[in-house]
């Protein structure tokens, strides 16, 4: 149990409510801060403005998945008001205590790193990263059938990179019915694909792979689907980029040569907010608990 651990929640979506409701089962005290639009009580939970003195007691700081922007804006879609973590907000925070968000943008980390504050990126770990790929995948097949007039079955598909969001994502579409292939730049994940049935290629190659693809999915967060690639693929491709924004797509050439292309960030958080807040409190939760018998305090 967390019962006698201050956490401060400031900001973010739907998902963030489920992340509430677990922490209060936990025994958690909590405060909440950009919630003044929301309608849903939690018992016990204690809404306050957003200003330096809330983070006074906090053990723990929870942010959105995304942190903040690069101006240190909080998103938060339960309030009108803006929250902004700034310098004033870090010298109030106990040095102890640790800031939690999803991944943070280099704003965030230079401002953590400034302040000797841990910060701690929950998609990092490996099986929040993997859980978080189920929702992710369910949203990508979501985004295709509603931009495309065939079906996912017998489709010609593309996922680049076979890291944990890659793979759920391609197995997901294999399981569909689609034809998938998966571009790779590791021997050993070459040899995985071809052994789970995909079609495996080097990511050099792309521009060679593409000749009769109806979807194209990625997930390397640097610049793979160059001028180059799309203007080897055919006019009915669409492209589906789930990276990290900006995505590793050239929009701009997919624009001008008129093929569909969509960067679709944060899916679990549009398709299944329930699912994804769930997945973000376990991990969450987990941690919290550890630093807790760290201090000695857990029962
Ligand atoms: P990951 O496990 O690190 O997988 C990334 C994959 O990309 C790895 O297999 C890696 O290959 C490959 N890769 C990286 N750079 C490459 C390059 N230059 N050439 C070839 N392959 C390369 O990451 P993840 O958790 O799957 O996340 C992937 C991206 O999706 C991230 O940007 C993440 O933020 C984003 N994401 C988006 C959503 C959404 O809703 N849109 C949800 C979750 C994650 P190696 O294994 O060889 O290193």
């Amino acid at each position: 149990m967390l019962t006698g651990v201050q956490v401060v929640l400031a900001g973010g979506d739907a998902r963030q409510l489920e992340v509430i409701r677990r922490l209060t089962e936990q025994d958690a005290s909590i405060t909440i801060c950009g919630f003044d639009r929301l309608e849903t009580s939690f018992p016990g939970v204690v809404r306050a403005e957003w200003q330096p003195s809330v983070l006074r007691q906090a053990d723990a700081l929870v942010l959105p998945p995304v942190g903040t922007d690069d101006d240190g804006t909080i998103s938060a879609i339960f309030t009108e008001r803006e929250l902004k973590l700034t310098d004033d907000f870090m010298d109030a925070l106990p040095k102890s205590c640790k800031i939690y968000c999803g991944l943070a943008k280099t704003y965030l980390r230079k401002l953590a790193e400034k302040h000797h504050i841990k910060l701690v990126e929950l998609f990092e770990r490996d099986d929040v990263a993997i859980y978080n790929s189920i929702p992710t995948a369910e949203g990508a097949v979501m985004m295709a059938i509603q931009n495309t007039d065939i079906t996912i079955h017998g489709s010609n598909c593309i996922v680049l990179g076979l890291g944990r969001t890659g793979l759920t994502l391609a197995r997901t579409l294999q399981g569909l019915g689609a034809k998938v292939k998966t571009g790779v730049r590791g021997e050993d994940l070459f040899a995985r694909a071809y052994e789970m049935g995909f079609e495996p290629f080097y990511v050099p190659d792309l521009a060679r792979q593409t000749g009769n693809i109806d979807l194209l999915f990625n997930t390397i967060p640097n610049m793979i689907i160059t001028a180059q690639v799309i203007a080897g693929l055919p006019l009915r491709a669409v492209i589906i980029d789930l990276a990290s924004k900006p995505g590793g797509t050239d929009f701009r050439f997919a624009e001008k040569r008129g093929i569909k292309a969509l960067l679709a960030p944060s899916l679990p958080g549009i398709v299944a907010p329930k699912t994804a807040g769930r997945i973000i409190a376990n991990g969450l939760i987990q941690m919290l608990l550890e630093d807790d018998r760290q201090r000695g305090n857990a029962t």
